[in-house]
């Protein structure tokens, strides 16, 4: 039997349109002159995981007849042995988008106000329109810096402010002493977004301890090498556990994830490689690329193709075996730039090699 429902009446109106713009992928029924493209659209580590924990998530899988346990205990422990026991965790099975979603699910409801400093990760827009809330896009300065004093000024009614550092697209960081100022003078919760954190060298967390309003998301795709297990996890404070852990789904981190996360953890050689591959090709890049390349607190660069378009740009490379992003879905930045991730040695000189021959 077929039901006549009318979708449009039907479904919430924020998803009539809209969703999350993923990097191009090419068809597979392409005709190519290349084995393999280089993936370097969506920032992810371009080393596999590790031996140690291939071998847990392995070891792992002849449990999951069961449910994870619901407290995701092992990793709590893990974090708390790495980071220190004062800390407040929260974990999410999928990735730190998850996290994102949560908070804003637990704060956000219709007509709430959301500070965003833009260009930025859409997904925060996107999680706050599907609770009824309204992004406030507060655009970067021209060097990409925050505006301080506009986010301050535009948070006196909203309900969460929401900087990313170092930032996606841009690359660059927010100073501590910049988001210390921030956090004390907003009257609301400041969730920083801290994907990149391990390629740069700032830390915040010493601000958890002096300031009850930052919220701190991390994640495992990136400097961890787990995009695939969809691992995130954040820095609460205290007062905001509870709420949270409420507002979660339940069984949140699968069996495998939790075991991987746990074991990739205590593996500091990799975050070594990881750290040494990825600096000496942004180095590379910045020194070597036609166009203007950005100084990078992360495993991509902001490259600027004015005067092509990033769109035009992105389809060139992808012909040449190449994927990167193009930047224009990112509100605010002009159509003339592309993002490239810190691929493989072989990827990146295929990249240097196109980029420089358009
Ligand atoms: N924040 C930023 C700034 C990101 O770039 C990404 C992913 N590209 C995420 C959050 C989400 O990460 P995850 O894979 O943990 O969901």
């Amino acid at each position: 039997m077929k039901c006549e429902i009318k979708p449009e009446s039907l479904v919430r109106k924020c998803y009539h349109t809209g969703g999350y713009v993923f990097a191009k992928k090419p068809d597979i029924s392409e005709k190519k002159d290349f084995e393999e493209y280089a993936r370097l659209a969506s920032n992810e580590n371009p080393l596999p995981p590790s031996d140690a924990v291939i071998k847990a998530v392995c070891e792992s899988v002849a449990r999951a007849n069961r449910y994870p346990d619901e407290k995701s205990e092992l990793l709590f422990s893990a974090l708390k042995e790495c980071y220190g026991s004062s800390y407040n965790f929260a974990v999410s099975g999928t990735g730190m988008d998850g996290i994102i979603e949560t908070v804003i699910r637990v704060i956000v409801g219709p007509l709430d106000k959301v500070i965003v400093s833009s260009p930025t990760f859409s997904y925060y827009g996107i999680a706050t329109t599907t609770q009824g809330g309204l992004p406030v896009n507060i655009m970067r300065k021209e060097d990409f810096s925050i505006d301080k004093k506009k986010i301050i000024e535009e948070s006196e009614d909203a309900k969460l402010v929401i900087i990313c550092s170092p930032n996606n697209p841009t690359g660059n960081v927010t100073p501590v002493p910049v988001v210390k100022e921030i956090l004390e003078n907003i009257k609301c919760p400041l969730f920083l977004d801290n994907a990149y954190i391990e390629f740069s060298s700032l830390d915040y967390t010493p601000l958890l301890s002096q300031y009850d309003n930052l919220i701190i998301g991390r994640t495992f795709s990136k400097a961890y090498s787990l995009a695939g297990l969809r691992i995130g996890y954040a820095f609460l404070p205290e007062w905001f556990e509870k709420y949270y852990k409420r507002a979660m789904t339940p069984f949140n981190l699968s069996i495998p994830s939790e075991a991987a996360a746990v074991a990739a953890l205590k593996d500091k050689e990799h975050i070594k490689k990881t750290l040494n591959h990825t600096i000496s090709w942004r180095d590379k890049i910045i020194e070597n690329c036609r166009y203007p390349a950005f100084p990078s607190d992360t495993n991509f660069i902001l490259i600027d193709t004015h005067p092509h378009s990033g769109d035009k740009i992105t389809e060139v490379l992808r012909e040449s075996g190449v994927l990167v992003r193009s930047c224009r879905s990112f509100p605010g930045l002009p159509d003339h730039y592309i993002r490239v991730s810190i691929g493989k040695d072989w990827e990146m000189e295929r990249f240097l090699g196109a980029i420089n021959s358009i």
